[in-house]
C-alpha cells in the first residue's frame, strides 16, 4: 500500500502546478497529503478491528472508520482536506455526509490488502464511505479501488480487472491515454477522477508509468497517482528504488509506524 502514499506524494505538487508532460520531474517541495493521512486512517482502523463484517454491519463498521478519520485529522489538519471533509470532521458529532467527492476513494487501498474475499472487500469499502460519502457515485469508486487492489493481488489479469472496474462504473474502460489527456482538467468529483486513474494503470507497463500516466492526464494529480499508484503497485509488485527514496524520507514518523505494522500484517504476508 506504500505505492498509493508515493503517489500522493509525487503528486503533491502538481495537483497545484498541473503538467500534460510524461517526462515531469519529481519535486523537491513534494509532500504527503490528505491522501496519505486518511489511507493511515484506514489502516487503523482495520489493524484495531480486523474482523470481517456482514451487510447488516456497514453502519457499525463506518463508525469505526468514521472515529478514525477524525482522529487523523486532529492529528494532522494541514493535509490538504476538502472543505466539506474539513467542516465534517471538526465537528463533535458524526453525520453522514453525501459527497460523491473522489476523498472516499483516495484512502480504501489498505482494503484490499487486509481481507481474504473480494465479496468482504467490497463491503469494507462501501462501509468505509458511510459516514463521509454516502454517495452511489463514491461508494461505487471506493469499491472499484479496493476491489482491482485486491483482484491484482489474487493473480488476475488487466483484462479481468478492466471487466471489474467496467461493470462498477457501468462505463467502457478502454480509452487511449493520449485522448483522455486533451480534455482532463482539475475535477475532484469521483467519476471525473477515478475512471481516468484506472485508465492510468491498465495503460502502464510498471509502477512509475501508472502513477506518470495518472499525473500527467493534468487533473486532480495527487488523489489519481494515489489511486492509480495503489492499484499498481498491488499489480507489479515492485516499485523504483529511487521512487522509494525520493518518498520515504517525505513521511511523517507518526504514519510511519503505522503503515509498517499495517504492512508487517497484511502486505508481507
Ligand atoms: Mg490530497
Amino acid at each position: 500500500m506504500l505505492g498509493a502514499v508515493y503517489g500522493d506524494i509525487i503528486g503533491s505538487y502538481y495537483e497545484v502546478h498541473s503538467t500534460k508532460d510524461y517526462n515531469f520531474p519529481l519535486q523537491k517541495e513534494s509532500t504527503f497529503t490528505d491522501d496519505t493521512v486518511l489511507t493511515v486512517a484506514v489502516c487503523q482502523a482495520i489493524l484495531n478491528n480486523p474482523k470481517n463484517i456482514s451487510v447488516f454491519d456497514i453502519r457499525k463498521r463506518g463508525y469505526e472508520y468514521a472515529v478514525q478519520y477524525q482522529a487523523y485529522y486532529k492529528r494532522y489538519p494541514h493535509a490538504g482536506y476538502g472543505a466539506m471533509f474539513t467542516a465534517w470532521a471538526k465537528s463533535d458529532e458524526l453525520s453522514v455526509q453525501k459527497s460523491y467527492g473522489n476523498g472516499g476513494v483516495m484512502r480504501v487501498v489498505p482494503i484490499g490488502y487486509a481481507y481474504d474475499t473480494l465479496e468482504q472487500v467490497l463491503l469494507q469499502a462501501k462501509a468505509s464511505c458511510y459516514y463521509t460519502h454516502n454517495h452511489r457515485e463514491t461508494i461505487a469508486g471506493a469499491k472499484t479501488v479496493a476491489g482491482s487492489v485486491w483482484l491484482a493481488l489474487h493473480g488476475k489479469d488487466k483484462k479481468e480487472i478492466q471487466t471489474f472496474c467496467e461493470k462498477q462504473f457501468d462505463m467502457k474502460l478502454d480509452v487511449p491515454i493520449d485522448s483522455l489527456r486533451e480534455y482532463i482538467s482539475f475535477d475532484s468529483r469521483t467519476n471525473k477522477s477515478v475512471p481516468p486513474s484506472v485508465i492510468a494503470f491498465l495503460q502502464s507497463n510498471d509502477y512509475e508509468s501508472a502513477v506518470r500516466n495518472a499525473i500527467s492526464l493534468g487533473g486532480d494529480a495527487d488523489t489519481m497517482a494515489c489511486t492509480a499508484g495503489g492499484i499498481a503497485e498491488a499489480y507489479y509488485k515492485a516499485i523504483p528504488h529511487h521512487i522509494q527514496s525520493f518518498c520515504d524520507s517525505r513521511i511523517d514518523f507518526g504514519l510511519k509506524t503505522v503503515i509498517q505494522r499495517f504492512r508487517k500484517t497484511y502486505a508481507d504476508r
